[in-house]
């Protein structure tokens, strides 16, 4: 069995994120992106399921999250781009890039 509980911690509560229109920008995950649905209460945000995946140039993780209020499902899609492996002396760069996060509904439509 997946604990919901254990799901969340893994879900950062500000990521930057790719919108359609807007551009990225940096908003709270604590919300149903569900369109005509305007719930931010976490307590009715329930995730109920994880998948991960990865490749040589990103990880990814998948996760399904039920709002309690439209009775919908989103995915939460959060990307971190892995900095490709140089062999240079350059010890001042981040191993990891940059991290994004795309809301997506259930049938992984943005
Ligand atoms: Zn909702």
């Amino acid at each position: 069995m997946t604990d919901p509980e254990e799901i969340r911690k893994e879900i950062p509560s500000y990521a930057f994120i790719a919108l359609t229109r807007r551009g990225m920008e940096k908003i709270s995950l604590d919300q149903c992106f569900l369109k005509n649905c305007d719930n931010e209460n976490p307590d009715l945000l329930e995730p109920f399921k994880k998948e991960e995946y990865e490749d040589e140039k990103r990880q990814t993780k998948e996760i399904y999250i039920k709002c309690k209020v439209c009775n919908g499902v989103f995915i939460l899609k959060l990307v971190t781009l892995k900095r490709v492996a140089k062999s240079t002396k350059e010890e001042s760069e981040d191993p990891l890039a940059m991290g994004m996060v795309y809301a997506l509904d259930e049938k992984k439509k943005i």
